[in-house]
């Protein structure tokens, strides 16, 4: 994919995600890796809506800003993605709802943040890592996804929102929306006794579809 072509899917999913009520104001943001290595960022202060292909803030591959607006202050969790997954080509960020009201619940599992509701949920993401609350733009959060060495392609951020980490700009979005979609059941479902995937189920799908499971 050209560097024209991928700057202008960036900021069309992105828009997707905000016509959806998927992240509002100006929260969330999303990176992609490009072909020389380097990457494309969304600015500081940007809103998903209104991204604009042209203001991208865009690093070299020794990570140095060399043209765009100044990038996101949540810059450290996305390279700590990159740094710790080889596989990873794209980060996002969302400040969904749903996935918000399931981190303050009191018995959130830290270790496997989403109930196994569907299949698609276990496929696209593997377990969600349920990160503590930090203050925003926090490097400390960059540490902690580093803490995990590159074992988990998503993690939520407590009060915060979720970021996931995917093959290209596509897989990242397809994943977080799965994310959203699977906390938004879980808070329906809430209290209801509705029957989640059994163990065998679950090992059923992890086996059938390679997911990074075990980590
Ligand atoms: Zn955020």
């Amino acid at each position: 994919m050209t560097e024209t072509d991928l700057r202008e899917q960036i900021c069309l999913l992105a828009k997707s995600l905000f016509d959806r009520g998927l992240t509002h104001g100006s929260t969330g943001n999303i990176s992609a890796r490009t072909e020389d290595g380097g990457l494309l960022v969304s600015p500081t202060g940007t809103s998903f809506g209104r991204l604009d292909p042209a203001r991208l803030s865009r690093f070299d591959s020794a990570g140095v800003l060399t043209s765009g607006d100044k990038p996101t202050k949540e810059m450290p969790l996305h390279t700590a993605f990159y740094d710790t997954r080889s596989s990873a080509g794209a980060v996002v960020h969302l400040h969904s709802c749903h996935s918000v009201a399931w981190s303050m619940m009191p018995n959130a599992n830290a270790d496997n943040f989403l109930p196994p509701l569907t299949p698609y949920a276990i496929m696209k993401l593997g377990k969600v890592k349920l990160l503590p609350f930090f203050l925003p733009g926090d490097p400390a959060m960059g540490d902690a996804v580093r803490g995990l060495a590159g074992k988990r392609s998503a993690v939520m951020l407590a009060n915060h929102g979720p970021v996931v980490a995917g093959k290209d700009i596509e897989a990242a979005c397809n994943a977080i929306e799965e994310l959203e979609e699977t906390a938004r059941l879980a808070m329906l479902l809430g209290g209801t006794g509705a029957k989640a995937l059994t163990e065998t189920q679950v090992r059923a799908v992890v086996t059938q579809f390679d997911v990074e499971w075990d980590a």
